[in-house]
């Protein structure tokens, strides 16, 4: 055991969240705890990040729960472009009970008691909340700028599954899921570079944004990784009283806002290879994606705190 841990496993104890529910509505707002070096948060983007190509799910959710288990019970959340039914899949794997930010953000779910409170509906054993605009809407915006204005682009809306699959690498069912969407529609820009800026501003008129993700552009409501993690920060710190110290890892554009906002950032490479933010204070590079490399450089920066380094 390491020294600095002693028998104090932290806030949050041997159970994470379990104790993080146990906390719920015993402090005010106004009991807040002073920051913590034990209190460490996780979040962390999937693909490219946590996954690698060849998309090992186990071996992700075994390290989720390396971080979120029994022996640290540091909080994870997972932010992804993933849709819910994509993110349950990985997160239903986990003993522990990651949250999930769904869609960039669009949504939330988590499994219970982990916030406390019931979400507008339940899917696979997650309260799930999602309240940005509807995926109807995003798509019918769509189709009125490519009708008007020509623009060209392909969105999941506009693709079979066998053709989202072809396109993505995905086996069937994996496509599938891919579009079951509620609040978001990733595209395949095929215009050129002038007439994207045009897009992003007439977007932008219309209340969406463009966030660029690691293979597509992601269209959605006025909402991000960043703020959503925010919101459930601020939810997560009212109901316990607890401040935490944020550790956020990911690669891709739409993963910056929150690497940028969090105190710590684990970044990895872009699909070009390349990384968004430069190393220095407060800022590591991992040398490539996927759940061993994820795990022992997530330990490494929680270890700093006195928590042990683990592998999968
Ligand atoms: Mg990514």
């Amino acid at each position: 055991m390491n020294p600095r841990r002693g028998a104090d496993h932290g806030k949050f104890g041997a159970t994470g969240f379990l104790n993080l529910a146990r906390r719920l509505h015993l402090l005010t707002s106004t009991q807040l705890q002073e920051p913590d070096s034990m209190n460490w948060l996780v979040v962390t983007d999937l693909d490219g990040t946590l996954l690698d190509a060849t998309y090992p799910v186990a071996q992700a959710a075994a390290a989720i729960d390396a971080i979120a288990g029994g022996r640290r019970g540091v909080p994870v959340v997972l932010a992804s472009s993933k849709t819910l039914s994509e993110m349950v899949s990985i997160a239903g794997r986990c003993e522990s009970n990651p949250v999930l930010l769904f869609e960039n953000g669009a949504g939330m779910a988590w499994r219970e008691p982990a916030l406390g409170s019931r979400g507008t509906f339940e899917h696979a054993g997650f309260q799930v909340e999602c309240t940005a605009v509807p995926y109807a809407d995003i798509c019918a915006r769509l189709e009125l700028l490519r009708r008007d204005r020509a623009y060209q682009f392909r969105g999941f809306a506009d693709m079979t599954s066998a053709e989202l699959a072809a396109l993505t690498g995905f086996e069937l069912a994996a496509a599938e899921a891919a579009q079951r969407r509620m609040a978001s529609e990733p595209i395949e820009w095929c215009g050129d570079d002038e007439s994207l800026q045009r897009f992003r501003q007439e977007l932008a008129d219309m209340g969406l944004c463009l966030e660029r993700g690691g293979v597509f552009r992601h269209v959605t409501g006025n909402i991000n990784k960043q703020r959503a993690l925010l919101c459930l920060i601020n939810r997560m710190r009212y109901q316990t009283g607890v401040r935490f110290t944020t550790l956020a890892c990911g690669d891709a554009p739409n993963d910056l806002a929150m690497l940028k906002a969090a105190d710590n950032a684990l970044v990895f490479p872009h699909v070009d290879g390349g990384y968004l933010l430069p190393e220095g204070d407060g800022v590591r590079h991992a040398p490539k994606a996927g759940p061993a490399t994820w795990l022992a450089y997530v330990s490494q920066v929680i270890e700093s705190a006195g928590v042990e380094a683990l592998t999968i």
